[in-house]
């Protein structure tokens, strides 16, 4: 994308405070400014004008299949306010851009202290959503589908989780019955989320207990080799989103299984909320 190619090299990489199970439930955090540039929005028309490097944020970065989340940096000296659409990630080094307007004359300049807000209900709803996903993981480990995940989907026009596999025709009115029943059991049965972060072995030992359907490897952070697993509803799995505490708050949004497809070796589970109230 072209917003790596102008950040600047010699960036620490961001402090990611979602990563951290404490840090995953912060909605607000100060920060400096490492450097700001102007952004030209035509290459890519979803990204604002200011591009803005901090030391550290609460702000989830788009990946991982979960969109960023949005909010607003207020500059302590001057009271000026940069609103955020989006916030990306350089997976290489680990230097995170807060894409934004300005609503006020003054640009933050480098070595302000700023305050990170987020938009608080965009999170939860976004976070409700992605837990909502891995307990579609712990469903399909229920009914003794243990497929290898190798995509998820979790944006709210449409979310879904696919695995490698095939589940026959004849079979997937009753596996989607049986998936749909799993999931409600699990959030009934409330599990509360956890968040840890492993060494390589230790993920692996955790992830892949029940099958050998994840390659750890692949998680890993490219500095520190380490792993983030989010347990969701009894299911450890490497993962860099952000979650609700249990399994029982998707019961609000009435979260479920929405439907299965199956076809050339993929096998797409869709879920979603099944009710607005
Ligand atoms: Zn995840």
């Amino acid at each position: 994308m072209s917003e790596s190619a102008e950040m600047p090299l010699e960036l620490p990489p961001t402090d990611m405070l979602y990563m951290t199970y404490e840090g995953n439930w912060l909605t607000e955090c100060t920060a400096k400014v490492l450097s700001v540039s102007a952004h030209n929005p035509g290459e890519d028309e979803s990204v604002a004008p200011l591009a803005i490097c901090l030391d550290r944020t609460v702000m989830h970065a788009q990946g991982g299949g979960q969109p960023t989340d949005v909010g607003r940096l207020e500059i302590t000296a001057t009271g000026v306010s940069v609103d955020v659409s989006k916030v990306l990630i350089d997976r290489e080094t680990g230097v995170a851009t807060h894409f934004g307007t300005l609503s006020g004359k003054t640009p933050p300049r480098v070595g302000d202290a700023v305050t990170v807000k987020l938009n608080v209900s965009q999170r939860r709803i976004l976070s409700e959503c992605h837990t909502a996903g891995h307990v579609v993981d712990s469903a399909m480990a229920r009914c003794g589908k243990l497929m290898e995940p190798t995509k998820a989907y979790h944006f709210l026009d449409g979310p879904y989780v696919e695995y490698k596999g095939s589940v026959p025709i004849e079979e997937r009115d009753s596996v989607l019955q049986e998936l749909q029943e799993a999931f409600c059991q699990l959030v009934d049965e409330g599990f509360d989320t956890k968040i840890d972060i492993l060494s390589k072995e230790e993920a692996d030992e955790l992830c892949n207990r029940q099958a050998q359907n994840f390659d750890v490897n692949l998680f890993a952070d490219k500095r520190t080799q380490q792993i983030r697993v989010v347990t969701v509803a009894g299911f450890p799995c490497p993962c860099g989103g952000t979650h609700v505490r249990s399994t029982t708050e998707l019961k609000q949004g009435r979260w479920g299984i929405t439907g299965l497809k199956s076809k050339k070796g993929v096998v797409r589970v869709k879920y979603g909320r099944t009710s607005s109230s």
